[in-house]
């Protein structure tokens, strides 16, 4: 069996991370798409909301399965019986990122692998950051974000606007 678990805080989900989990979803037998519970980043969306937005999008995959997790990644690739972990690269900036941890993640499990798939050219300039920043100006994120989420996340920062 071969398990992929992609990690990463979703916050919100969008467009590059659809193309990553629907490529990945072809090379694996499962895919795994693990939503960070803590970490440094601190969210903007509920860890729930952030996994209900996520089985919508994966929802017309098979093989795919949304999970939390919390503590050591290298702890929860053990218990999930993974092959490796997937993440993805938008620039060499991503990479600078992501080789620390890849040489964390194999000092604490030896087994603990990282795959890496490139963002596909069209999405590679897509970021929660930048989706998060429209949102609140209220502008339109449908060109960035799965067409099935795009009501849900722009209700919910109306919302949160007529809050403040
Ligand atoms: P994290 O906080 O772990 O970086 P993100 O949700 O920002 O979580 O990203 C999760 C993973 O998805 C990371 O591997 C990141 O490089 C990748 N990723 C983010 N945006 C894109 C994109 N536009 N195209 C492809 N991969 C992306």
């Amino acid at each position: 069996m071969f398990r992929l678990i992609y990690p990463g805080s979703f916050d919100p989900p969008h467009k590059g991370h659809l193309d990553l989990i629907a490529r990945a979803s072809v090379l694996a037998d499962e895919l795994i798409v693990a939503v960070l519970q803590n970490g440094d980043k601190a969210g903007q969306l509920s860890l729930e909301m952030r996994c209900k937005l996520l089985k919508q999008v994966c929802a017309g995959f098979d093989n795919v399965r949304v999970r939390t997790f919390r503590g050591a990644l290298a702890d929860f690739f053990s218990e999930e019986k993974a092959t490796a972990l997937l993440r993805g690269l938008r620039s060499a900036d991503d990479f600078g990122y992501e080789l620390p941890m890849t040489v964390v993640n194999r000092g604490l499990k030896a087994d603990c692998e990282t795959l890496f798939l490139a963002a596909s050219p069209e999405y590679s300039y897509i970021s929660s950051s930048l989706v998060r920043e429209l949102l609140r100006l209220q502008k339109d994120v449908s060109p960035y974000v799965p067409e099935c989420i795009v009501p849900e996340l722009e209700d919910l920062y109306q919302e949160q606007a007529g809050k403040k």
